[in-house]
């Protein structure tokens, strides 16, 4: 499985805005991001002005890193949000927020979407009943997402619904129990998505 492999807080400080990669250190004084802002680097602190391209560039780097998909899968998913109707930049959201892992941290089963990754490609989470490992599956309206029983994700599920207090969004619902479950209610819309991002400069970038 891919991953990203630089260090996150970095990308927190070369984004400038916090990106929420680590799970609940984001949320403590310990947050890289809050300790110091100035991008990573020797020349860091020293904020020349951003190119045209350069601020293209970082909306697109910056959701690419906030729902840690790398580069190929970000072009494939832009690609079939340029074939569909409507806007592109609100259904490129829209997909992202579709994939089985951003679904399974949404529902705090994971820290992070890192976490909830790792759990869905070792196995342990089933949709509709069925073992489910491809973090990029496509949910829809209907889909039952749960940990597997005698996993050790359900331990890790169970300490993170208990420790985070995270609001999950109108499209989920969840219901806590022996084996927690989580219903998808209905399509995503980009203003789900919570990614401050202006989507149209990413659309002007990769349309050209
Ligand atoms: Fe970003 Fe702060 Fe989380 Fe590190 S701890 S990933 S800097 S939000």
């Amino acid at each position: 499985m891919a991953r990203i492999s630089s260090p996150v807080c970095r990308l927190c400080r070369r984004a400038g805005q916090k990106l929420f990669l680590k799970g609940t250190r984001c949320d403590t004084p310990k947050c890289a991001f809050e300790r110091r802002d100035a991008a990573p680097g020797m020349a860091g602190s020293r904020k020349g002005k951003q190119t045209d391209y350069g601020l293209h560039l970082r909306e697109k780097q910056k959701v690419k890193q906030w729902y840690g998909v790398l580069e190929r899968q970000f072009r494939r998913i832009f690609r079939d949000a340029e074939r569909s109707k409507g806007n592109t930049g609100e259904t490129l959201l829209v997909l992202l927020e579709r994939r089985l892992d951003n679904i399974v941290f949404r529902l705090g089963f994971g820290q992070s979407r890192a976490q909830a990754r790792m759990m869905v490609s070792h196995g342990h989470i089933t949709v509709n009943g069925r073992r489910a490992d491809i973090p990029s599956m496509m949910l829809r309206p209907g889909d039952v997402v749960r940990v597997k029983g005698r996993s050790k994700s359900l331990q890790l599920a169970k300490a993170n619904l208990e420790s985070i207090s995270r609001d999950i969004p109108d499209y989920l619902s969840r219901v806590e129990g022996d084996v927690p479950e989580g219903h998808v209610v209905r399509l995503p819309e980009a203003a789900d998505a919570g990614v401050p991002v202006q989507t149209n400069l990413i659309v002007e970038l990769l349309s050209k």
